[in-house]
């Protein structure tokens, strides 16, 4: 379906359409309203209802609309329809780079010296399916964004050698400008935290998102950088290449972090022109993670060796500047093992870590 059916569909004006809260106020979660929009659906409603409960659907109407083929040839439907492979729950955990054993307090993870993870929210505006967050849908125990922030602060107060926070979740944007402000107020207040980092899909799933208002805050509390994660060229688009450079322009430098996803970015066509793509509107590819082995996203992942063929065969032909780190995140502080090249020491990692890898293949 087109935005001019969507529109009608929906009932909504053109301007409506470029309201961020309207987007996100009708956010398709319903399986009915998916089988009126696409008529023909190739989604088996039993197993659609079995997947809910566990994983629930949420999905804006703009990045709806970039589907081209209602099924899972589609890279965008496969990102965000329910599939019954998600209930599948072979090798793979909840929490597999153990960032809950790494929280001093709520939602705060601390794996590395001087930086940490600020889980601000549990809200998307689209639940991508490859999350390795999904743990944190169906939350048991709401927390506060004041309890959470508070208990956040004085960590960090007591922790000088923490210089980065990287303000993530759930997407932070999610977040009015209000109350958005009050999360940056308080990090940037402390003398020791020297730069902000912002986690957020909002250029790909609500680009709408990104206003001039939104600019003007985020500029006061430079050094900040932005990381989006684009997955596809398909997600490139007129609204979401306005979004960056909106943060651009506001001196929001501007990356991105691929998830390498089987099916939909996996070839080297497809990854090379989703780099070239990101290169087109000055978005630095940063990060191509391989899938992490988490409950529910047994489907999206590929074998190490054929993502480290691709990245090779693009390496060839292409420049430094559209190349990403192509990284294994482990548990613990032991980070990101580079994939890109199969040099010898990475091999003598990837032995150090047999029984992680194991599960990738
Ligand atoms: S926006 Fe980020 S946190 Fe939210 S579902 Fe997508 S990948 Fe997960």
């Amino acid at each position: 379906m087109n935005k001019k059916n969507f529109l009608s569909y929906f009932n909504a004006s053109a301007k409506d359409w470029r309201d961020w809260r309207w987007q996100f106020g009708n956010r398709v979660t319903r399986l009915e309203t998916l089988e009126n929009i696409f008529r023909k659906t190739v989604l088996n409603k039993d197993l659609f209802k079995a997947v809910n409960p566990f994983y629930p659907m949420a999905i804006t109407p703009y990045y709806l609309s970039l589907i081209r083929n209602n099924d899972t040839k589609d890279a965008i439907f496969s990102q965000c329809i329910p599939h019954p492979q998600e209930i599948n729950f072979d090798k793979s955990a909840e929490d597999p780079l153990q960032e809950d054993s790494h929280m001093p307090v709520p939602k705060l993870v601390h794996r590395y010296s001087d930086r940490c993870l600020a889980i601000v929210t549990e809200n998307c505006a689209t639940y991508c399916r490859h999350c390795n967050r999904k743990r944190f849908w169906s939350p048991t125990k709401l927390i506060s964004l004041n309890a959470r922030l508070q208990k956040m602060i004085r960590y960090l107060i007591r922790s000088p050698q923490i210089r980065e926070v990287i303000i993530s979740g759930g997407d932070p944007l999610t977040f009015n400008n209000k109350t958005l402000e009050k999360i940056l107020a308080s990090l940037k207040a402390i003398p020791h935290i020297e730069v902000l980092r912002i986690g957020s899909r909002i250029p790909v799933v609500m680009p709408m998102r990104v206003t001039k208002e939104l600019c003007s805050i985020l500029k006061r509390y430079r050094p900040l950088w932005f990381n989006t994660q684009f997955n596809h060229p398909n997600e490139i688009t007129t609204e979401s290449a306005r979004a960056c450079q909106m943060l651009q322009e506001a001196g929001i430098p501007v990356s991105n972090q691929s998830v390498l996803l089987k099916g939909i970015n996996d070839s080297a066509e497809v990854m090379k022109n989703l780099l070239y793509g990101l290169q087109k509107i000055s978005v630095r590819p940063y990060y191509l993670f391989h899938c992490d082995p988490v409950k529910g996203c047994t489907h999206f992942r590929t074998d190490p060796k054929k993502g480290i063929i691709m990245m090779e065969e693009i390496w060839k032909q292409s420049s430094g500047l559209c190349l990403p780190q192509y990284v294994l995140d482990v548990p613990g502080s032991a980070g990101k093992i580079p994939l890109n090249v199969m040099s010898k020491a990475i091999k003598n990692d990837l032995k150090n870590h047999k029984h992680f890898f194991d599960k990738f293949q």
